[in-house]
């Protein structure tokens, strides 16, 4: 048992996290860098979609890929860079495009996103509040073909009661009637939800000060002090911030951060791209996946929200316009009806990525006293809540749970580490 928790983001990782362990009876610090997040956490499509437990490394990902890098607007792009730690990571994720590694892969998500629905419920029942919709996803393809691959991925998530029925273009356009006359089909997945990133963030941050956590905000962290195994205060803003236990929650910064630590974790950016609409010229009542395009559309109450895009080797927030082009593009092809008032002012999120698609959860090897919570990919909102339950479970337990899929260690084999 420990008194005082630091954790090292305000995204929605370290703040779903805060969250839990204040209401376990701990004195929790949050420390960031800015003033609370601005970057994937508030920049991101807001689903809560364990129908889509998928690993982003997938059979057959490097053929498209090698497709869609002639393409300046596909929704997939790898951008060339000699950085040694973007070509390695590249290569890593490429060794991960294997049908075992997916399944393994989709086994663990699926696993974990068990309880997500219920967790997301039980903020709302505990005075978390934040703009929150039941009213389920659709999926809409333009071809059978793509659209199969989808309900086949759905299929394992039968077990932990979502499900996502297959429907023709007409039946499709009867729920949803904006979907255009190319869609061929889809899919209906009704458990799914979606939210208000950024009401979630200030639901939890509002919910976390009831309880008593201390934000230290506009104070990066720029050290992390140790004695042998025990890391006893992370320097952040010319502060020293003591406490028993740390939590690295600070998403794409948390591979540096690890590496002061003494164990580099492979987390790089996957950038993605988006852009608000509230012209009103379209009104959708479910989230919709546009298939062929991977864009994400949410209908929140004041606006239309289009989200896609997975670039790597870029880390700035600068905004490419053939990617926004690409997504004001698909919009068009799947939502005919779409007349955007103005040229949409775009948005960009850094999505903290691992080389297998996992999240990393756990304590970093060689230190006793220092949890990860990142790499959480595609899925950081929905895991959000059970990545809190996770660390809930080390820091009251002080071990971690044998068969852990998202372990730090499993980082430490490869490279030659010795992790007792
Ligand atoms: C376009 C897009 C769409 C997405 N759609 C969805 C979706 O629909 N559903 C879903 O589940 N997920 C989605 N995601 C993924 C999800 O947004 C991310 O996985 C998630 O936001 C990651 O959260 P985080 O808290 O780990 O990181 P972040 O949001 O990056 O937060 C990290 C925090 O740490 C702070 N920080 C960084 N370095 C330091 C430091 N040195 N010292 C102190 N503080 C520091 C930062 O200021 C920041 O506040 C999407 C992402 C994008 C980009």
């Amino acid at each position: 048992m420990t008194s005082g928790v630091v954790i090292v983001g305000a995204g929605v990782i370290g703040l779903a996290t805060a969250y839990r362990l204040a209401r376990d009876g701990l004195a929790v610090t949050v420390v960031d860098a800015e003033r609370g997040a601005t970057g994937a956490s508030v920049h991101n499509a807001g689903w809560i979609v364990p129908i889509m437990s998928t690993p982003v490394p997938a059979p057959g990902m490097l053929g498209q890929a090698l497709r869609w890098m002639t393409r300046k607007d596909s929704p997939l792009y790898v951008r060339p860079s000699p950085r040694p730690d973007h070509v390695r990571f590249m290569l890593s994720m490429l060794r991960h495009c294997n049908p075992r590694d997916f399944h393994h892969g989709v086994e663990a998500l699926v696993t974990v996103n068990e309880r997500t629905v219920s967790l997301f419920d039980e903020y709302e029942k505990d005075g978390v509040r934040f703009e929150y919709h039941r009213t389920g996803q659709l999926m809409a393809f333009h071809t059978r073909e793509v659209m199969r691959r989808y309900q086949t991925e759905a299929a394992s998530l039968e077990r932990i009661g979502h499900s996502a029925a297959p429907l023709t273009g007409d039946e499709l356009r009867d729920l949803e009637p904006a979907l255009g006359k190319q869609v061929q089909g889809g899919l209906h997945c009704p458990q799914e939800r979606h939210v208000d990133p950024a009401s979630l963030l200030r639901g939890l941050t509002d919910r976390c000060r009831e309880l008593g956590v201390r934000f230290l905000y506009d104070r990066p962290v720029t050290g992390i002090r140790s004695r042998g195994q025990v890391v006893t205060s992370v320097l952040a803003g010319g502060d020293e911030i003591s406490g028993d236990v740390f939590v690295l929650a600070a998403g794409v910064h948390t591979g540096p951060l690890s590496r002061q630590a003494g164990f580099a974790l492979p987390i790089q950016p996957g950038k993605g791209y988006g852009f608000d609409d509230a012209s009103g010229s379209l009104t959708l009542r479910h989230s919709v996946y546009l298939g062929e395009a991977k864009v994400a559309v949410t209908p929140l109450s004041d606006r239309l929200r289009f989200a896609g895009t997975m670039e790597f080797g870029s880390s700035d927030s600068g905004i490419d316009p053939h990617r926004l082009r690409g997504i004001v593009r698909s919009a068009r092809e799947f939502l005919p009806g779409f007349a955007p008032a103005s040229r949409p002012r775009g948005w960009t999120g850094l999505r903290p990525m691992t080389p297998d698609g996992l999240p990393v959860v756990g304590p970093l090897p060689g230190k006793d006293n220092l949890l990860v919570a990142s790499g959480h990919c595609m899925l950081g909102v929905t895991l959000a809540p059970m990545t809190a339950e996770l660390v809930s479970g080390y820091v009251a337990g002080g071990q971690e749970a044998s068969g852990n899929a998202f372990t730090p260690k499993r980082f430490a084999a490869r490279r030659g580490h010795t992790v007792s």
